[in-house]
């Protein structure tokens, strides 16, 4: 099975891309979505992030979100630790979903953070969704109700869009110009038939054995 990354900046649209894909019976991995749950339900990873932000990282054995984003806002030493922990957990897991699918000719694996997570590295392709940047802060000030200087605050922690299109295989363009469900379905072909050369790659010819 292909393993594929999607990733982009905040609002870029990464998530309605993989709902498309979902549409197409592709599984998608959110790994967002995931590191929280597993910050919450892997007792060692639990464990380690008490041992690093102090008991107030939980309360009543829930994860306390505002608390972590508070600490670590602005203290970047302290994320890089934070991330330090999460993310080779969040990696082993995706990966470990990936082996336990079946019968897909590919799998994706949704992150905004997918290249200095290092989880680009277990992976075949990564498409990159881009969105100019005024309507990338116009999306997420509508979605999230933030403010202009939030969303760009937000933005400067990330790895700039420029920087992932170059590391990328497809590129899909969430501008309002390119139709969406034509760039999805055209990359949805070409990972099956990538898909199915790797299979005949893999498969013993006739004349074998
Ligand atoms: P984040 O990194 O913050 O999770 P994301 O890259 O996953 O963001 P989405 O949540 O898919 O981005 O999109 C951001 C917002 O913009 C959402 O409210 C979504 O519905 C909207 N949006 C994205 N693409 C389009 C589009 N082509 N047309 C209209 N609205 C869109």
């Amino acid at each position: 099975m292909l393993k594929t990354g999607v990733t982009g900046g905040i609002g870029s649209g990464k998530t309605t891309v993989c709902k498309i894909f979902e549409l197409l019976g592709v599984p998608v991995y959110y790994a967002d979505q995931r590191a929280k749950e597993l910050m919450q339900e892997d007792k060692h990873l639990a464990e380690a992030i008490r041992q690093l932000m102090g008991p107030e990282a939980y309360v009543e054995g829930k994860l306390n979100r505002q608390f972590i984003a508070e600490k670590v806002f602005n203290n970047k030493p302290l994320l890089a630790k934070l991330n330090a922990l999460v993310h080779p957990v969040v990696t082993r897991d995706v990966k470990q979903w990936m082996e336990h699918l079946e019968q897909v000719p590919y799998a994706i694996e949704e992150s905004a953070i997918l290249f200095e997570s290092g989880s680009h590295r277990i992976l075949d392709t990564i498409i990159v969704v881009y969105a100019p940047q005024a309507e990338r802060i116009r999306r997420v000030q509508a979605r999230d109700q933030l403010t202009y200087e939030q969303v760009i605050a937000r933005m400067r922690n990330q790895m700039p869009d420029e920087e992932k299109v170059k590391m990328a295989d497809f590129v899909i363009y969430n501008d309002m110009r390119h139709s969406l469900i034509k760039q999805v379905l055209a990359i949805h072909h070409i990972l099956l038939s990538m898909s199915r050369e790797e299979f005949k790659g893999s498969a013993p010819s006739p004349t074998e054995g």
